[in-house]
């Protein structure tokens, strides 16, 4: 194992703790509010990810990592919101699912092509390994994860 450190974001109270990879089987915890830290999303449900902590959150995590673009006005969009909590927590400790806002987020959104929403992309160890776009079924969206963990 490497000795690299990653940046996991509490989602308790939203302070960033940054833990050497080879201790993240010993459930570390948050130094700030002493919650769990979601290492391999043990929580199951998404986490927000912005322009600003994307390398953090996104293409420096070790595993698999959906990232859901999405939009407040998008109607599939919010079609396919509640199947993504489902998955998160269907898969949850294998795959981290993520939620980024485009338009707040144009230079992630631009970096990655992404023309219409909702785009999923599917990454594994920081590389990007496919994109679905639209309001995909679950069985689909389920398949595409299964061939990524
Ligand atoms: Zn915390």
């Amino acid at each position: 194992m490497s000795d690299k450190n990653i940046i996991i974001k509490c989602f308790e109270c939203g302070k960033k703790n940054r833990v050497p990879d080879k201790r993240l089987e010993e459930k570390p915890i948050c130094g700030h509010c002493k919650t769990l830290l979601d290492t391999k999303n043990i929580y199951g449900r998404p986490v927000v990810v912005s322009d600003r902590d994307f390398g953090e959150e996104v293409l420096g995590y070790s595993g698999a990592v959906l990232v859901d673009c999405w939009a407040p006005w998008c109607g599939p969009c919010k079609s396919i919101a509640p199947v993504l909590d489902e998955l998160a927590y269907e898969f949850k400790g294998s795959i981290k699912i993520t939620k980024l806002n485009v338009d707040e987020n144009p230079l992630t959104a631009s970096q990655y092509r992404v023309m219409s929403i909702p785009t999923l992309l599917f990454f594994k160890d920081g590389k990007l390994e496919n994109t679905l776009v639209g309001a995909l079924p679950k069985t689909e969206i389920t398949k595409q994860i299964k061939s990524l963990i």
